[in-house]
């Protein structure tokens, strides 16, 4: 059964998230909320769902992937559009927190839905057995729990939570949907209150205050020693307690508390002096942290008070962060003084709680160390966390503390993970599940597939004769090792008469952040215009050379796709982007222009879509390419890339980035048979007549305040390249585009203010405004 329609039940900040990913993905949606009047002829009456995707769709960072796909969204009210969810192949219920609602809703919609339909809870922790109370058998089999985190969009983690009686078809169907078109990592969890990640995450977070009090730490300093310095996320503890809201951690330290007959309570000073004063973190302005105009402020639990903030990030701890996981842990659990005995205590004791549990909430560690990556943000799962911190001196810790150990911890042989294995509840060691539809670019370089490799890039074989170019430099900026290594695996395809190639990564961060800006400062110091200039030429003759291969070449974006990994992806056959790829020529925020064929390309694009009508102007085409560069217009999704076209209608997008190297492998498949490389192109270049438009456009933001002097030299710039020079209207080539893209940028180069503004990005990370 495929899920194509989708009913949400609860516009709440669950459930317009829920239906705006729904919607993003392509699938039609209904969203209900309770009736906003009573009088059935209200124009309210369908105010509450209404205005839920109204928050949706100005949610920031956006719940949508492109604001168009609201349009599949249909909003309602649960008393007379109770009936759009019979359409539904999937109806997710994500309303109030409280079972009898919840239970009264099932019971109104077994009455309503279509046999094949999958019904679903989002709750964050009443037990399904609860939830089924009264519904019949096909309903029992057809419902599980889908507990997404906040915000839906964003975080990977889906905890998938059958009941006894859930039809393992439907779970199928559920875990394939929320995988391939949802994007959604997917652990299986068993049916406990706060199933995985929250039952350890916010345990975590609660014995950590304790220990913090304990130990007589600051907040701080317990920020400095519980995020990347234990594998967690960066935000530590107290920084991800202000995102997430103070209240909403109140709310589920109780719920999951009540619930397990455990010890949830926060310190009494959270509740007394940061939630009751309505001090909920971000989305109020401030909690264990307030942002002022002097700078940031760290709550003192102590003299509760606000006191300047004191990072402890530098120094030893701050080394240590930057060391591999392996390493780290040892250094961290070697931390002297009154931190080192918090970090020591505080490790020993996650490490008891997760041991004690692991067979309660889950099937395995796999899921339980899958769950906090991909819910809670976590660099390495709980169990790599014990590996790293050595078994034998966990069984010393729990020994000195008085504490038993955890049948677990006794059945592991040296570590929980070894050789590609990991350690079952029953004590042996299996090979660990595959990610479904994942090819791993790390495990096939381990496995001796790498076909190139000179350090700064590598080229993979993936099997079925086609591999895949990595970049590998520091966040995959371009340098000339890259290009080197690119001209070479071109040519390796070649001799091994694969079929293609894909260009792409697995780095969470970045596809590419474009040319290496420090090279390009450096040559500018030592005045090396002419090693400059043939640069900028490999360059071209590199994205060029993507074109001309007699194979094709599908690139493979993922988050950050900037300047020069724009002009890479532009040059494809065809892409293969991630769902989240941030794209974007963003060249004129360092004072420079695409030079690496990327201003060609959106001219030739854009006119190409013009040229086949008669008597159109031509420069609508420039106008739209100018606005791209001259703003550094990027996009927030792969969506809106494709809306601002920088992707075509004929790139794809793989909503699960664990998904994208399989689907670019697949397309570059496609694409084999019968390959021949595009033709070389011309465009009419306007020249003098379009040229003075863009002129008068920018000499009129520099007289309504919005340019400097060299906002106005930097947009002529690209101007002059995009109307093919100043001459008369001509015919001009790729070559002759490129020919100009690098003169254009040579004499910007040579200019103090984009020198200036080269030097302060590097130094900052931050444009210049100058
Ligand atoms: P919310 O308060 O933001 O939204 C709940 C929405 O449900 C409201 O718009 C409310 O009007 C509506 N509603 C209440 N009773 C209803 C009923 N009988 N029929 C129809 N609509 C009704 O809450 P939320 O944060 O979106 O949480 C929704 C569910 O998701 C809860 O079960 C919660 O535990 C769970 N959850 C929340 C988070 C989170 O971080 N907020 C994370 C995971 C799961």
């Amino acid at each position: 059964m495929r899920v194509t329609t989708v009913g949400v039940v609860g516009a709440g900040a669950m459930g317009s998230g829920i239906a705006a990913l729904a919607a993003s993905a392509g699938c039609r949606v209904v969203l209900l909320d309770i009736p906003g009047d009573n009088d059935p002829a209200s124009p309210n009456r369908s105010a509450p769902a209404r205005i839920g995707l109204q928050k949706a769709i100005k949610s920031k960072p956006a719940s949508f992937m492109e604001a168009a796909a609201a349009a599949r969204v249909r909003t309602g009210n649960t008393d007379d559009h109770l009936a759009w969810l019979a359409e539904c192949d999937w109806i997710c219920e994500a309303i109030i927190e409280l079972p009898e609602p919840k239970q009264q809703l099932f019971a109104r919609i077994e009455a309503l839905m279509k046999p094949t339909a999958i019904v679903s809870s989002n709750t964050s922790g009443i037990p399904m057995a609860t939830l089924l109370d009264g519904r019949g058998e096909t309903f029992r089999r057809r419902f599980l729990g889908t507990h997404f985190f906040n915000p839906p969009r964003y975080m990977h983690l889906l905890e998938i939570i059958p009941s006894a009686e859930t039809d393992p078809v439907v779970i199928g169907t559920m875990r394939e949907f929320a995988e391939r078109t949802l994007g959604k990592g997917i652990v299986i969890a068993k049916d406990v209150p706060g199933f995985i990640a929250n039952r350890l995450g916010v345990y975590g977070m609660v014995a950590t205050m304790r220990r913090m009090e304990e130990h007589g730490l600051t907040v701080d300093e317990v920020d400095g020693l519980t995020g990347s310095l234990i594998g967690r996320a960066r935000s530590a503890t107290f920084r991800t307690g202000d995102l997430s809201g103070l209240d909403v951690l109140a709310h589920v330290t109780r719920g999951i508390g009540s619930a397990t007959g455990e010890d949830f309570a926060l310190p009494g000073w959270v509740h007394e002096e940061l939630v009751a004063k309505g001090k909920l973190g971000d989305k109020t302005g401030g909690g264990f942290y307030s942002k002022t105009k002097q700078g940031t402020l760290t709550f003192d639990w102590k003299t509760k008070q606000y006191v300047p903030q004191q990072r402890i990030e530098g120094g030893d701890i701050g080394q240590a962060i930057r060391l591999p996981i392996p390493q780290r842990l040892p250094a961290a659990k070697n931390v002297p003084g009154a931190q080192g005995a918090f970090l020591r205590d505080h490790l020993t004791d996650a490490a008891h709680y997760t041991l004690t549990l692991a067979s309660q909430l889950a099937h395995d560690i796999v899921a339980i160390d899958r769950a906090m990556e991909w819910g809670y943000g976590w660099e390495a799962g709980p169990f790599q966390v014990m590996d790293a911190l050595g078994l034998d001196w966990l069984r010393e810790q729990f020994r000195a503390d008085g504490k038993d150990i955890p049948v677990l911890l006794e059945r592991a042989q040296g570590s929980f993970y070894r050789n590609g294995e990991y350690l079952t509840f029953e004590g042996t060691y299996e090979p660990i599940p595959a990610i479904p539809g994942r090819i791993s670019l790390a495990h096939l370089a381990q496995s001796g597939r790498v076909l190139e490799d000179n350090g700064l890039s590598r080229l993979i074989d993936l099997g079925d004769g086609v591999a895949c170019f990595e970049f590998r430099s520091k966040m995959n900026s371009l340098g000339q090792g890259v290009l080197e290594g690119l001209e070479k695996s071109l040519r390796k395809i070649e001799t091994l008469g694969f079929n293609g190639m894909v260009i792409g990564n697995e780095d969470a961060r970045a596809f590419s952040v474009g040319a290496d800006l420090s090279l390009v400062s450096f040559a500018v110091a030592a005045g090396a215009w002419d090693d400059i200039n043939a640069s900028i030429r490999t360059f071209q003759e590199a994205v060029i050379s993507i074109r001309r291969a007699p194979f094709p070449v599908v690139v493979a974006p993922a988050g950050m796709t900037l300047g020069g990994g724009a002009e890479f992806t532009l040059h494809a056959d065809a892409v293969q982007a991630h769902a989240e790829t941030y794209m974007g020529l963003v060249e004129v925020g360092v004072g420079l222009l695409p030079g690496g064929g990327g201003t060609k390309e959106l001219l030739m694009r854009f006119t190409a879509e013009l040229q086949n009508y008669e008597e159109v102007d031509l420069f609508a085409a420039v106008k739209r390419a100018f606005k791209l560069i001259a703003f550094a217009t990027t996009s927030t999704s792969a969506h809106e890339a494709r809306a601002h076209g920088f992707l075509r209608d004929r790139d794809r997008i793989s909503m699960n980035r664990d998904h994208q190297i399989t689907d670019a492998k697949q397309r570059v498949l496609d694409l084999a048979p019968g390959y021949l490389p595009p033709l070389p192109r011309t465009v009419r270049a306007l020249g003098r007549e379009g040229l003075g438009n863009l002129e008068y456009a920018l000499w009129a933001a520099k007289e309504a305040g919005q340019a400097s002097a060299h906002d106005v030299r930097v947009g002529r710039a690209v101007a002059y390249v995009l109307c093919g020079g100043d001459g008369t209207p001509r015919d001009v080539t790729e070559q002759d585009l490129l020919d100009l893209e690098r003169e254009q940028f040579l004499s910007l180069l040579g200019t103090k203010e984009t020198q200036e503004r080269i030097a302060y990005t590097l130094k900052t990370g931050k444009p210049l405004r100058n």
